[in-house]
């Protein structure tokens, strides 16, 4: 005899027991992968169901996609806690749930006084069936024109406000943090044609002296 289906219910909250968390929708959760050499899957949980009885939870997710798991692979611009937050939905059992985590904006993320194990950071969003980002454009830096990585020390130009890669201008990463004040090479030599130019007030000699206090 068939029994009859008990229908399900959607949950505003859901305690996960072997952690003793409380997810919501809207948070943003490790799942444990079924290989346990992969690091958790990171998920956005959108909705939360049991059966009538309030038992077998599942969540309903978005994926983020971790740069190796995206089509194009890992690029070098990628920050370690980067993911992209994928047009990927699935429905899983809420106790898979690792523990909780957020997933900041870039912006926020570049802010973090210290990052723990649970932060990850998303500037773009990803479609898995064709492997494009959105934005498919992002501001580049440096001579070597790459997106910013965070996880990178970069110095600022303070002429042009572009941010360079100490490597990349032949600069040890020692030598860029001890730097009071820099100017690229376009900027500097853009001053030094200035001093040069016997047409210049006295007024832009000043101002290059003072630009040129670098040691
Ligand atoms: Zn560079
Ligand atoms: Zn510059």
């Amino acid at each position: 005899m068939a029994k009859a289906k008990a229908p399900r219910r959607t949950l505003d909250s859901y305690t996960v027991k072997p952690i003793n968390k409380i997810v919501k929708p809207g948070d943003c959760v490790l799942l444990r992968p079924s290989d346990p050499s992969t690091p958790s899957y990171v998920a956005k949980i959108e909705r939360i169901e049991s059966d009538g009885r309030g038992a077998n939870a599942r969540v309903h997710v978005r994926w983020y996609y971790r740069p190796e798991e995206s089509i194009g692979g890992r690029r070098q611009f990628h920050g370690s806690k980067e993911v992209f937050f994928s047009d990927h939905y699935d429905i899983q059992s809420a106790d898979t749930i690792e523990g909780k985590c957020t997933v900041h904006s870039f912006k926020s993320y570049t802010k973090l006084d210290a990052v723990g194990n649970d932060d990850f950071f998303c500037r773009f969003e990803y479609n898995s069936s064709t492997g494009a980002f959105i934005p498919d454009r992002v501001a580049v830096y440096c001579k070597c024109e790459m997106p910013y990585n965070p996880d990178d020390l970069m110095v600022q130009c303070e002429i042009c406000s572009d941010w360079f890669h100490p490597a990349c201008i032949e600069m040890s990463a020692e030598e860029a943090k001890r730097l009071d004040h820099f100017f690229c090479e376009n900027c500097s030599s853009e001053s030094q044609k200035k001093l040069q130019n016997p047409h210049n007030t006295r007024q832009s000699d000043a101002k290059v002296e003072t630009k040129r206090r670098r040691r």
